[in-house]
């Protein structure tokens, strides 16, 4: 580790899982493969693999794949590579589908037990049902007819099948509508991206989850709270069924300001064109965090800091990136860029003969950080907001000494040339104005930086809302600079500063004649345009 101040950011909460005895934990993560992971997944499988390890027990990553209409292979994939990324290791790695052979058993079970039928009350009459509780007029269907309507016309989807789905028979006049008799089992002809068109039915999540809990071993369901009301279901079916009960622990869902975390809206700006695709620095999923500049250092220790809170909150991003910062700043390496637009030339009447190199630290407190090559010359560019200066006034170049400005040349307000004479003799401590300036020298480069906007104005989207309706018109912020020579050596992920500028992330490297890209990363200060 490179060195600085390095914060050790141990767990706010100490937390006991009920019942949890050290070596004998296994928690599950259990992702839908349906869309990207999100920050919000990234708190769920943090906190999983943190109770699995702080017990000496087990994590599995669970695919939770039992809706072949919105699942593929692409998002497995991605959801595998951003654990690795997240640094969250499973003990295994599991499949609901696994287990289909298995659940189709048990809804057999279920019907010979009389604790669930095949309805084919059309959709809309089972909701308003359900809304008021009544019976379904099929809840008293006989077992050999339910199992006729299951085990040949929904495992087969002919065109009766696919007319019913499979309930649970729990209560339908229960106060919690979560036990109003709900769906387990429902017919689907889309090929599943791992068992084809072998089924056609597939089990629900109300139904998939105790049952793979149970069976797995699982000692503790990790589980949004927002599926509070579904516990007792869920208790409902391991019991009917004979299972191992597991014990359900809640924890609140993580929401951020002006952001969508629901995969079906992230969706909807790929499928637009709103955003190239899921990786996009816009976007709240792990890639798109990552290209913003997000460390997976900062990710976690907020993760931890934020704990098992139970609130469901709307966090600001401005806290993550705090932390972040913490991570980055003693690391990062220092360069140097000017603004292109109206980029003020600086003439060194008594400056060097020739241009020179020397070496110099990237990194002013953490010489870990390595050297970098610093061009001293004659001819120098600033900025145009630097520039506002006057003839006889002595000024500080950072990292060099200071200089007395012997001319300013403008147009209207606009600077167009400065004269001035270096006075290495003068003391820095007792100049105001101490700025950045690059050498004019062929070896500089161009940049382009680029900072972004929320997706999303306003801060918390109701219920009722519209996300559509809520649109920030401009998200993107491109400008063009120009940097020292050492950023032609910079890999794609790098995190740097640029002096008095802020911290940017290599998203595009440079490579000759085209200029690198670099994204601003966020430092926790900076506000939304709109
Ligand atoms: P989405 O609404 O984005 O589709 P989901 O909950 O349907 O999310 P899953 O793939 O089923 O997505 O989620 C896997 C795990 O991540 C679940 O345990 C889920 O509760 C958890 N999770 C999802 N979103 C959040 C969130 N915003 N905060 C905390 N945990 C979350
Ligand atoms: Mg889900
Ligand atoms: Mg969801």
């Amino acid at each position: 580790k490179t060195g600085g101040k390095k914060e050790t950011h141990k767990a706010n909460f100490e937390i006991d899982l009920p019942g949890a005895e050290q070596g004998k934990v296994v928690t599950r993560f259990p992702p839908e493969p349906s869309g990207y992971l999100h920050i919000g997944h990234a708190k769920a499988a943090i906190l999983n693999e943190y109770f699995a390890h702080n017990y000496n027990g087990k994590l599995i990553i669970r695919f939770d794949d039992t809706n072949p209409t919105k699942e593929k292979v692409e998002f497995q994939d991605s959801i595998i590579e951003d654990l690795k990324l997240l640094g969250v290791k499973g003990d295994k790695v599991t499949y609901s589908s696994d287990y289909f052979d298995l659940m189709y058993d048990l809804a057999v079970k279920m019907i010979k037990n009389g604790d669930a039928y095949c309805d084919d009350t059309p959709q809309e009459k089972m909701r308003e049902e359900r809304m008021v509780g009544d019976a379904s007029v099929r809840r008293n269907r006989s077992v050999e007819e339910n199992l006729k309507i299951f085990t040949e016309e929904m495992k087969n989807g002919t065109e009766e099948g696919l007319k019913n789905c499979l309930r649970a028979k729990i209560d339908y006049t229960a106060l919690n509508k979560a036990l109003r008799d709900p769906v387990i089992y429902r017919c689907n002809l889309t090929p599943h991206h791992r068992t084809g068109t072998k089924w056609k039915i597939y089990p629900t999540y109300d139904f998939c989850v105790p049952v793979v809990d149970a069976e797995e071993g699982i000692t503790h369901s990790l589980r949004t709270n927002e599926y509070r009301d579904r516990n007792p279901q869920y208790q409902w079916i391991q019991k009917a069924l004979g299972l191992r009960s597991v014990e359900i622990w809640d924890f609140g869902r993580v929401n951020f300001v002006r952001t969508l975390l629901s995969k079906r809206k992230l969706q909807w700006f790929v499928d637009k064109k709103l955003v190239p695709n899921w990786d996009d620095p816009r976007f709240p999923t792990i890639r798109g965090v990552s290209r913003r500049g997000m460390t997976v250092e900062g990710l976690r220790n907020f993760i931890i800091a934020q704990g098992p809170s139970k609130n469901i909150i709307n966090l600001d991003w401005s806290l993550i990136w705090a932390l972040n910062k913490k991570v980055i700043d003693p690391i990062a390496p220092r360069f140097v860029a000017v603004l292109a637009d109206n980029v003020v030339p600086v003439k060194l009447l008594n400056g060097p003969a020739e241009p020179y190199k020397e070496e110099k630290p990237k990194h002013k407190k953490n010489p870990e950080v390595g050297v970098k090559n610093v061009i001293y010359s004659s001819n120098l560019l600033i900025d145009q907001e630097d520039a506002d200066l006057v003839e006889g006034e002595e000024i500080t170049f950072m990292d060099w000494g200071n200089v007395i400005i012997s001319k300013v040349v403008k147009e209207g307000d606009v600077v167009k040339s400065i004269e001035a004479n270096l006075h290495l003799e003068g003391d820095f401590r007792k100049t105001t104005k101490k700025i950045t300036w690059l050498a004019d020298t062929k070896d500089k480069v161009d940049v382009e930086l680029v900072d972004f906007d929320h997706l999303i104005t306003k801060d918390k989207l109701e219920e009722e809302d519209n996300f559509e309706d809520f649109l920030t018109p401009e998200t993107e912020f491109r400008t063009k600079a120009i940097a020292d020579l050492n950023i032609r050596d910079l890999k794609e992920g790098d995190i740097i500063q640029f002096e008095r500028k802020g911290y940017y992330r290599v998203d595009v490297p440079y490579s000759e004649g085209k200029p690198a890209i670099l994204f601003t990363v966020p430092d926790g200060k900076t506000v939304s345009k709109y």
